[in-house]
């Protein structure tokens, strides 16, 4: 009998990325195709569906042998029916996503948003590998999060745990974020907030290394930092000051074996995790920091599709 099989996907708002995974984790086959956003993006499960269709034939796979599949989507979802309460950068809301794509493909279907799947694609085979708890955390644009307690992903009341982004880590800052408050993690310590920092500091005339360049981004901050330049460190030491204090408070109630930083802002390695680290051991309980190690994410943008893959194996029960 052929080997059972899951799907993972990652749904963004600009392409669908799909991958076909043995139980074991092994990829068979990955692809993907691209986001059909007009009309509330009303076509996105039957395109799925179709090329679901179309690959596992081209595969020659058999699809009895799929097990489900495990979706992720930018947005608040139900992860036991695979409700979609709003994901505005597909242009879903009150969308059935579960149902439509069960239907549309045959399949069971589990979902949750895509940052708590890209958490599960790493603690199953990435650098969360083998970890019964942990916290994951992506610095890009904004800042996403994902907490796996016992296995399993917190997806919590209506579709909203994990979103570590929206701690409030400034309460009287004017920073406005895109949830409509202000002073959030994600308006501190993001590629978008280290940006602005730095305009602000290069503004200023605080930093020898940022006055020579035009639109100072993130990498030029981490760059100016492992040069030295002053400005550059106290902006690098300011967001890892907030995001320690954050992730710190967070180990406390969860106990995590791992904290794993994707995303952009990850690419400064050392020069990220080890002020981080110094800034978590600083505030968080020794006995929480003593057994919680700091890695940067393994699986980049293929975190979705097998995360995707690892809920439809520990959501039905194989
Ligand atoms: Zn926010």
């Amino acid at each position: 009998m052929e080997e059972e099989k899951y799907i993972g996907i990652d749904i963004g708002g600009t392409t669908v990325k799909l991958a076909v995974l043995t139980i074991e984790g092994e990829m068979i086959h990955k692809w993907e195709i691209p986001t059909a956003k007009e009309e509330s993006g009303k076509s996105i499960v039957s395109d799925i569906a179709a090329s679901i269709t179309e690959t596992l034939d081209a595969l020659h796979l058999d699809r009895t042998t799929v097990t489900g599949i495990g979706a992720g989507a930018p947005g608040f979802i139900d992860q036991q029916t695979g409700y979609v309460y709003e994901a505005i950068n597909i242009g879903w809301k009150e969308f059935d996503m579960g149902e439509e794509l069960s239907e549309a493909t045959g399949f069971p279907v589990w979902a949750d948003n895509d940052a708590n799947i890209a958490a599960l694609g790493e603690k199953w085979l990435g650098a969360g590998k083998g970890c019964e708890s942990m916290l994951a955390v992506t610095l890009g644009t904004g800042v996403g999060g994902g907490i796996i307690v016992n296995k399993q992903v917190i997806n919590g009341a209506n579709g909203t745990g994990g979103e570590i982004g929206h701690i409030t880590v400034k309460p009287d800052s004017a920073h406005y974020c895109n949830c409509g408050r202000y002073g959030c993690l994600e308006t501190e310590a993001s590629a978008t907030a280290i940006a602005r920092k730095a305009v602000e500091m290069k503004t200023a005339g605080n930093s020898d290394y940022l006055s020579s360049i035009k639109e100072p981004t993130a990498k030029d901050v981490f760059e100016g930092y492992e040069r030295k330049d002053e400005g550059c460190q106290s902006i690098v030491l300011d967001v890892t000051d907030q995001l320690g204090l954050a992730l710190a408070n967070l180990a406390v109630s969860i106990n995590p074996e791992k904290i794993v930083i994707g995303g952009g802002v990850s690419k400064a390695g050392d020069s990220l995790l080890s002020p981080l680290k110094e800034s978590f051991d600083a505030y968080a309980l020794p006995r929480v920091s003593a057994v919680c190690d700091f890695s940067i994410a393994k699986l980049g943008n293929d975190a979705g599709v097998i995360g995707g893959a690892y809920l439809v194996k520990t959501k039905s029960g194989h």
